[in-house]
């Protein structure tokens, strides 16, 4: 196993929709076991494809208990809403008030291409939708008003500019 760079806001591939997965092969494999270790080893509980350079439509998630590798992700049904911070791997510790499904239903394939679905509530449910939204080029500061996204991509490039 390796671990890879995660990326970081502005990066393109953040931004693009990610290709289908479609070859379950040992490089899939490999792939999933070092984005596994990669968001252990930067203590975040979901990490997608995208984040690591690779335009897929491919994550790892282990929040609360839910562990799985998700290719080709969907949203199939979402239902209530609850209120919270979100943050992101690739938006370093900036996080956001933002408004979510309080519970979702996601289908998808594992690593060997079988089809499942999942059910989340709470914060597995916010990771659900915050990983999918990934494989489809979305940032969480996405759904922001524009008045406070600028805010938060002001703030990055600051926290971007005092790193380098
Ligand atoms: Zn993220």
């Amino acid at each position: 196993m390796a671990l890879l760079n995660i990326v970081s806001y502005p990066a393109s591939v953040l931004a693009t929709v990610g290709t289908a997965v479609e070859k379950f092969d040992e490089s899939l494999e490999r792939l999933a076991a070092d984005m596994f270790e990669t968001m252990y080893a930067a203590h975040g509980v979901g990490l997608a494809a995208p984040q690591v350079g690779r335009s897929l439509q491919l994550f790892v998630m282990d929040c609360e208990g839910t562990k799985i590798v998700a290719a080709n992700p969907v949203i199939l049904s979402a239902e209530g809403e609850q209120g919270g911070d979100e943050a992101c791997l690739s938006l370093g510790s900036l996080g956001a008030e933002l408004r979510r499904p309080a519970e979702v239903r996601l289908g998808a394939q594992d690593v060997h291409g079988n089809s499942f679905e999942v059910e989340g509530r709470g914060l597995t449910a916010r990771c659900l939708v915050h990983e999918t939204d990934h494989c489809n080029g979305l940032l969480f500061i996405d759904h922001l008003s524009p008045l406070r996204r600028d805010m938060l991509k002001r703030k990055f490039r600051k926290v971007l500019k005092r790193e380098r």
